[in-house]
């Protein structure tokens, strides 16, 4: 087994500590009021690109802030401690800005920019009406005209369709069903050839998830981010990163949970004392901390490989599948320590539970994750 560098220096704590403060000040006391609303965190979002937490990736002499992704993933669990939104626009933001800042194209450098201090807002364009989990089988067209592309065709399910300035979307240029003609592009969405559908979702509401209607939409050549043949590993590239990225976005908000639990077991009582004093309540809390604390450590341990350049795929894998089932376990644990007044939108707990829950799908369902893991364990023999 190869060993893995995962060293969190007083540096990354100190950034950590940093993060926790802007966060609890600044976000998490509105989450609630947010999260029953399909109102876009605008607000919110500026704040985190003026401290810098949209562009951690960009290097410094691209105007980000040259952090590595050990930072990064501590980040992304602070913000989503405090508003697993807010969170999401992290990963999002980040991800798009890092890609476009080092492009070539100066105007994707431009778009690049705007997306890592927030004047813009950015989202990713890869599953469609027919399916998410079959990438290669996409049906949104890329057709080649005098001075760009023109694209045709649906994506669906996309967070922040519905507030996202420009999106960063993968259309076939070719043979349908075949990756060697999938293009990336982005693409401005504020014409009259784009139409888009809000989604009526139970969790991450603010977020806006949608559908993106494309109706012949022109993207001149210097807005093509990958061309034909490069686009679907261009942005699945990214997804071992973003899957572990998402497993510290699901501790963030269970620790929270976990910890409301453990105040409240120690304030409540029952019989004639704390309800605490039982350990079929602070064992409950001592099983899910300690699933979450493994996940924690799989996922720096991740970042650390990747940062290292050393494989990192199939516990990228494992980490997706794993850490938003026991981050949605644990929610739902301390909603039961809670009692009668967890069952009520007075309490986050609620809210919590049903942002986490699309974790479980958005970038790749378990089966998915699973069929990853198994194909790198037992091998090619593994079917799709
Ligand atoms: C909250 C949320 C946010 C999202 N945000 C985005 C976004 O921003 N951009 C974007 O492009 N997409 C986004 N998605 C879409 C997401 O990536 C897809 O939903 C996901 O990839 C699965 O695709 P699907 O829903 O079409 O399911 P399908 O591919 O139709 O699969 C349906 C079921 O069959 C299972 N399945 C399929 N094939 C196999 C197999 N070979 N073996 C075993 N089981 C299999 C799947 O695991 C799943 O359970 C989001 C989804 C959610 C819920």
């Amino acid at each position: 087994m190869t060993l893995h560098p995962m060293v969190l220096t007083p540096e990354h704590l100190e950034f950590r500590d940093q993060t926790r403060r802007f966060a609890r000040a600044e976000l998490m006391d509105g989450y609630l009021a947010r999260a029953h609303t399909d109102d876009f965190p605008l607000a919110q979002v500026r704040r985190m690109g003026e401290v810098g937490l949209l562009n951690l990736l960009v290097p410094e002499e691209l105007g980000g802030q040259g952090a590595d992704l050990l930072t990064y993933g501590l980040v992304a669990e602070e913000i989503s401690y405090a508003d697993p939104n807010c969170a999401f626009v992290i990963l999002n933001a980040n991800l798009v800005a890092n890609l476009l800042s080092r492009h070539e194209s100066p105007a994707l450098q431009d778009w690049g920019r705007r997306i890592g201090t927030g004047e813009t807002l950015s989202c990713l364009g890869l599953t469609e009406p027919s399916g998410g989990s079959d990438a290669k089988a996409l049906k949104t067209r890329a057709e080649c005209v005098d001075g760009g592309w023109v694209l045709s065709g649906e994506k669906t399910s996309i967070s922040m369709a519905t507030a996202a300035e420009v999106g960063l979307v993968v259309a076939q240029a070719g043979e349908a069903g075949s990756s060697r003609s999938i293009g990336a592009f982005l693409v401005p969405l504020d014409g009259d050839t784009v139409a888009r559908q809000r989604f009526r979702d139970l969790g991450t509401r603010p977020l806006g998830r949608g559908s993106l209607m494309f109706d012949r939409t022109f993207v001149p050549d210097e807005l093509v981010v990958a061309p034909p043949g490069e686009g679907l590993s261009f942005v699945l590239g990214e997804f071992d990163l973003t899957r572990t990225v998402i497993a510290l976005m699901a501790t963030g908000p269970a620790t929270r949970a976990l910890e409301a639990a453990s105040a409240y077991a120690r304030e409540r009582e029952a019989f004639g004392k704390p309800i605490a004093a039982n350990q079929g309540v602070s064992f409950v809390i001592a099983e899910h901390s300690t699933y979450v604390e493994a996940v924690r450590a799989l996922a720096l341990q991740t970042l650390g490989r990747r940062q290292a350049g050393q494989p990192h795929t199939k516990e990228a894998a494992m980490l997706k599948w794993w850490a938003p089932q026991v981050a949605f376990n644990a929610i739902q644990a301390s909603i039961v320590l809670h009692g009668h007044v967890a069952w009520s939108d007075e309490l986050p707990l609620q809210s919590l539970l049903r942002d986490v829950s699309g974790y479980q799908i958005g970038d790749g369902t378990p089966q998915i994750q699973k069929l990853v893991i198994a194909r790198h364990l037992v091998g090619s023999e593994v079917s799709r």
